[in-house]
């Protein structure tokens, strides 16, 4: 591994030097093969799993690294922490792939650090393979994420409710610069600091802006915003529910992170929440583009913090974009619903429309996917046709005679369907079996054909039908958990 390590460069407000330590029985449990090609880690012989075990829990330092805990501050379901940071995490430094992208590389249950406050700095083997193939799933669905290289067992037991098994997850992100990490330094006042990682981050994520007439961190803003508006679009288009978007957990290259206690929405109910420390609903799935635009408003009051107080000339530039969030993001919002819906070619009662079949799946109670997936095939089949029809009563005329004015023929809106709206979820229930049986088994057997379907989530494959199931009586109960 050739590692360069350039936000170490940035100096040592930004981490503490930090090493992970080491655990007792490494073993490797799953292992990214695309990934690591795309890293240029060649897939190693089974007889080199050991190896990889070693630097995957952070046993053996490959050279070149410099690992670190980074520090972040954040809002935490709305009230401001100032210092959190890698209580459990050691960034090991950045590789460079085929294509020449930078990606960090970070251990995450891999001890102790110096922002670890009463956590063991561990993590348990559930939430480490939840992570690994919800970033899979997603990646595969064509939503913007970061990534799992490895997840490695420990041979130690982490004690949550229970003792369980421990493991180490090995997380690639476009980086793990978060919104906290720039109110870390807005709340202490140090717009040194502040002023290197926004110029940092723009070289590193947004090096486009330079090009640009304009201010610069006014551009950094605009381009910020528009990710995470991006990212939040299609979380609502697959029915992801993150669970836990405080500031620390939203990544600025806009890529989902932190899978904590992440679930899938199945029937459709804008208020779905899963999370036990969600009490309020704050982060239910339909509020989700409210909390992005709450968070926004967050980072823009750090790129004011660039300023001297006061400075009405940057306010005048940064105000507009906060306020014209709801716009921006009702109109990519709309424009994805109408690809889910097939309506290709826009009509002026669109949004109207979209709204009140919407409402059929919530007074259906209509599971998401499956709707939009029978949907979808009612282009191409009968039987699917009869069953949309049964699923959304009167919406299913509704929505046939908008399509048969457009002048398109079925077989293009299916290809353009199909590409929106996925077969295959990671439901609920079945992440939770799979994570039920690596724990208790201690092996991937249950993850692999699940991980295996989830990579292909718009195809019909011969797994398709089995990992289509849909348990809504699961779905009512069920609790997730942060930090676990
Ligand atoms: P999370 O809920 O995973 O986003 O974490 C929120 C904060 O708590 C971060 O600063 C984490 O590093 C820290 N944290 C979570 N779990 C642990 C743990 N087991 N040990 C130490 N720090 C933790
Ligand atoms: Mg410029
Ligand atoms: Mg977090």
């Amino acid at each position: 591994m050739d590692f360069a390590n350039t936000y170490v460069a940035l100096g040592e407000r930004f981490y503490q030097r930090s090493e992970p330590t080491p655990v007792s029985s490494p073993t490797l449990l799953l292992w990214n093969t695309r990934l690591a090609e795309q890293l240029s880690l060649r897939q190693k012989p089974a007889s080199d799993a050991e190896a990889l075990a070693a630097i995957f829990s952070g046993n053996t330092l490959p050279k070149g690294a410099e690992p670190i805990a980074s520090a972040y501050a954040g809002h935490q379901f709305g009230n401001f922490n100032p210092q959190l940071g890698d209580g459990r995490a050691h960034l090991l430094g950045e590789l460079l792939d085929d294509q020449g992208c930078r990606w960090d590389l970070q251990l995450k249950g891999s001890g102790r650090s110096a922002f670890s406050r009463n956590g063991d700095g561990r993590c348990a083997i559930g939430p480490a393979v939840r992570e690994f193939i919800m970033s899979e799933a997603m990646q595969a669905l064509g939503v913007p994420t970061t990534q799992c290289l490895a997840v490695v067992t420990t041979g130690e037991s982490v004690y949550r409710k229970t003792a369980e098994p421990g493991a180490v997850v090995t997380r690639v992100a476009s980086s793990h610069i978060r919104l906290g990490t720039f109110q870390y330094f807005a709340a202490r006042g140090d717009r040194e600091s502040l002023t290197k990682l926004a110029d940092y981050t723009i070289d590193r994520h947004y090096p486009e802006v330079r090009e640009l007439a304009g201010n610069d961190h006014v551009l950094l803003l605009d381009k910020v915003i528009e990710k995470q508006i991006t990212l939040v679009v299609a979380w609502m288009r697959v029915g992801f529910i993150h669970g836990v978007m405080n500031t620390d957990n939203t990544a600025i290259c806009g890529d989902t992170i932190d899978f904590g206690p992440c679930a899938m929405m199945g029937v459709y109910d804008p208020q779905t929440v899963y999370s036990s420390i969600d009490t309020s609903g704050r982060y239910a799935f339909g509020s989700q583009p409210d909390i992005a635009h709450w968070n926004m408003v967050r980072f823009a009051e750090c790129i004011l913090a660039l300023y001297e107080q006061g400075d009405e000339a940057i306010f005048q530039q940064v105000e507009p974009l906060i306020s014209d969030f709801p716009r921006r993001f009702q109109q990519q919002y709309m424009a994805m619903m109408a690809a889910k819906f097939g309506m290709a070619i826009a009509e002026p009662d669109d949004d109207k429309l979209i709204r009140s079949l919407l409402d059929s799946f919530s007074q259906r109670q209509v599971d998401y996917t499956i709707g939009f997936d029978r949907l979808t095939e009612s282009l191409q089949s009968e039987a699917a046709a009869d069953q949309a029809a049964e699923l959304l009563g009167s919406a299913f005329p509704a929505w046939r005679q908008r399509l048969a004015r457009q002048a398109t023929t079925d077989d293009e809106v299916y290809v353009l369907m199909r590409g929106q709206n996925p077969r295959l979820i990671p439901r609920n229930h079945l992440m939770e079996q799979v994570l039920q049986s690596c724990t208790e088994s201690g092996q991937a057997t249950a993850a692999e054909p699940f991980l295996e379907a989830l990579r292909s989530p718009y195809e019909e494959t011969p797994q398709t039908a089995k990992y289509q199931s849909v348990d809504e009586d699961f779905d009512r109960g069920y609790r997730t958990f942060c930090g676990t």
